[in-house]
């Protein structure tokens, strides 16, 4: 096998992915190389009609470009059509298909490094964009009692807890889906009786405008609960720093990055992944970033 796997997105500066992806190919010395393509959106087109070259055998794809990149693919699985997100391009047969592997690195991580069982608990989502729809519906699937979505943009809430009613409706889950106002995020009753906070907005993130800050004050998050931040540098998160002073539980962004990336891992070489090795290469260069 060889080639050339791309990350497209932009920025990719703060992306650990080449570094892992490319430990666990030179693990079974392949010669694939896993190259970060930062692309603009006027390009974005360009770059996906160029994976059709013979050398590439896919791509990941991260923000802001999960959702764009879905029409420009020859086909989409039933799980990426459902959520509306594409994180992983595979070329089969010259033809360019798309998945995503975010919804399973998302629920793999909560289970076995957050020691958290969904089912029946209540939740709430910080965030409406392509990571919130996929650990929305994952959460969903995962039969949570009751999910909270809250945005800043409230229309994209409404949006997404919508189409997440409906996926409960037509597969006879029987969760309480509701818009949370942003702003009762700045009250401690909002969280009184909820057991999982998931940030999927990138603040606090490490280059992003949020870099520094947390989406949620420390005084609100009750004892006890389970904060699970996406943001994954640095590590932790100014949000994950304030829940841990709180007494809360904490599961930062890094396990459910390197779960979505040894799934596509596997969709690209059909090998067994690697996946301590990645974990340890993805935690080793983060902390070689925070120095
Ligand atoms: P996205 O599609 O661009 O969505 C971003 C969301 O964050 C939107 O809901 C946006 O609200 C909200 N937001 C942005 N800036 C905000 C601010 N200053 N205050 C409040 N809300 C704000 O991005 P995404 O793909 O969901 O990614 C979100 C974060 O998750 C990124 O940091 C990404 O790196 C991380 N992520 C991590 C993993 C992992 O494996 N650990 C996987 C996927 C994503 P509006 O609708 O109002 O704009």
């Amino acid at each position: 096998m060889s080639g050339f796997v791309n990350l497209i997105g932009y920025p990719l500066k703060h992306s650990v992915s080449p570094y892992f992806q490319q430990e666990a190919l030179d693990y079974y010395h392949l010669d694939v190389c896993y190259q970060a393509r930062e692309v603009r959106a006027e390009e974005l087109e360009t770059a996906i009609s160029r994976l059709r070259e013979a050398q590439h055998l896919g791509a990941n794809v991260t923000v802001p470009y999960k959702e764009a990149v879905m029409p420009l693919l020859d086909r989409v699985d039933d799980l990426a059509t459902l959520v509306g997100a594409v994180n992983t391009i595979v070329k089969r047969n010259g033809e360019l298909w798309g998945y995503n592997t975010d919804v399973g690195g998302f629920v793999e991580a909560l289970k076995a490094r957050g020691n958290f069982d969904v089912g029946g608990k209540k939740a709430i989502i910080l965030g409406a964009g392509g990571s919130a729809r996929a650990v929305g519906f994952a959460l969903t699937r995962e039969k949570i009692s009751s999910l909270l979505v809250a945005n800043r943009t409230p229309e994209r809430a409404r949006v997404l807890v919508k189409e997440l009613g409906h996926y409960a409706a037509q597969t006879g889950l029987e969760t309480e889906i509701t818009v949370l106002p942003w702003l009762a995020l700045a009250s401690a009753r909002t969280f009184a009786d909820c057991q999982l906070v998931v940030n999927c907005t990138p603040v606090g993130m490490k280059y992003s405008s949020g870099e520094g800050q947390s989406p949620l004050a420390g005084n609100v998050i009750p004892e006890g609960i389970l904060v699970y931040d996406l943001v994954y540098n640095p590590s932790p998160s100014p949000l994950l720093q304030l829940a841990m002073e709180a007494g809360a539980n904490i599961l930062g962004g890094l396990p459910m990055l390197v779960y979505q990336g040894a799934a596509s891992f596997k969709l690209w070489t059909g090998r067994e992944v690697p996946v301590d090795l990645m974990y340890d290469k993805a935690r080793q260069m983060l902390m070689e970033g925070n120095k």
